[in-house]
């Protein structure tokens, strides 16, 4: 390849390439050619080289020692391929971070931006990991928190990242609180001494079904739903319905008549309860599983409950119950509801 004197004409220059005088050698423009680039033209100072991308046809500036000892970056396509992988990902890709080249800016479904390292992207892309939006999450424990009456005010003094510090509605009172045990609003609060067995409570009855398991699981919670999700431990393809979901006025009486009813079945259906082997490493529970067969016993127990729980006479109530909550209303649960990861 022969020398070349003068920038082609074709190049287009960037307001900040400004020339420089002086020779193309043929060794620059051979190591440009086999890097993928046209040399244009010696630009800046006697450092510097435009090259022309032969992929996309960019022109860029780079250090004539990185053009003989590295491979130059044509940073056109470097965009392009990340804004392909953001696409991957499920983001939008906004730019690089200006002060932190290897991080960058991503607008997320959400609406918020995100940033992030182009390497956790490719990740993301690549299905290895997940994404989380900060804000989102942030704004989803705020919601959690406040439905069982607190606020979240900050980290954990202590750096636990399972905890966060909560200030109680109630009474000011300001507490260390794990953010699972929030979720499910299992939370005494050492100001007021509130404690969550005081709180209404719910007694429920899951259907799961899962490769080819067919079970019925009753236990009580201050959030059927929330049980359902994180704490049974379900595989995520399980499918789990409502069935019924009974306001109890505390979860100190849902927990007595659960068990006072768990004790009735052992002893008066005794072959309607699964053993743990048979539902081992799908649920994470151990008892208080049942054959689908017993549904319309249970049913019916179930609406006796309903029924004493509303008359105000369930154990620790100390007024009637309030019915239905979040499940739609009364003791009639109902959705359905893949078991969520
Ligand atoms: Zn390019
Ligand atoms: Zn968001
Ligand atoms: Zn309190």
């Amino acid at each position: 390849m022969s020398s070349l004197h003068h920038p082609t004409p074709a190049a287009p220059h960037p307001a900040d390439l400004s020339p420089h005088p002086g020779p193309l050698h043929a060794r620059w423009a051979e190591a440009a050619y086999q890097k993928g680039f046209d040399l244009m033209a010696r630009v800046q100072d006697r450092y510097h080289l435009a090259l022309r991308c032969r992929q996309c046809g960019a022109v860029s500036m780079t250090k004539l020692y990185v053009l003989m000892n590295n491979q130059p970056l044509c940073r056109s396509c470097l965009e392009t391929a990340r804004a392909e992988r953001a696409t991957a990902a499920g983001l939008s890709y906004l730019g690089p971070d200006p002060d932190h080249p290897q991080y960058g800016l991503f607008r997320a479904a959400c609406g918020h931006s995100l940033r992030r390292q182009f390497e956790i992207i490719n990740r993301v892309a690549d299905g290895q990991i997940g994404l989380r939006c900060e804000r989102c999450f942030a704004q989803k424990e705020q919601q959690i928190a406040a439905r069982h009456g607190w606020t979240r005010i900050g980290p954990d003094p202590r750096g636990n990242p399972n905890y966060h510090l909560y200030r109680h509605n109630a009474c000011g009172h300001d507490q260390r609180i794990a953010r699972a045990n929030l979720q499910w609003g299992q939370c005494d609060c050492a100001g007021c001494g509130e404690t969550w067995t005081a709180k209404p409570s719910n007694i429920y009855l899951f259907e799961i079904r899962y490769n080819g398991l067919h079970l019925l699981k009753l236990g009580y919670s201050a959030n059927p739903l929330k049980r359902q999700k994180h704490q049974l431990g379900l595989p995520c393809k399980a499918h789990v319905t409502l069935l019924r979901s009974i306001a109890m006025p505390t979860g100190h009486a849902a927990c007595a008549t659960e068990k006072r009813l768990h004790a009735r079945l052992r002893r008066q259906h005794p072959d309607a309860v699964v053993p743990p082997n048979d539902y081992r490493g799908v649920l994470n529970v151990v008892s208080e599983v049942y054959h689908p067969w017993l549904r319309p016993e249970l049913e019916r127990r179930l609406n006796r409950i309903a029924e004493t729980a509303r008359d105000g006479k369930a154990p620790g109530a100390g007024r009637a119950a309030a019915i239905g909550d979040e499940d739609g209303g009364g003791s009639k649960g109902g959705g359905e509801h893949e078991a969520g990861c």
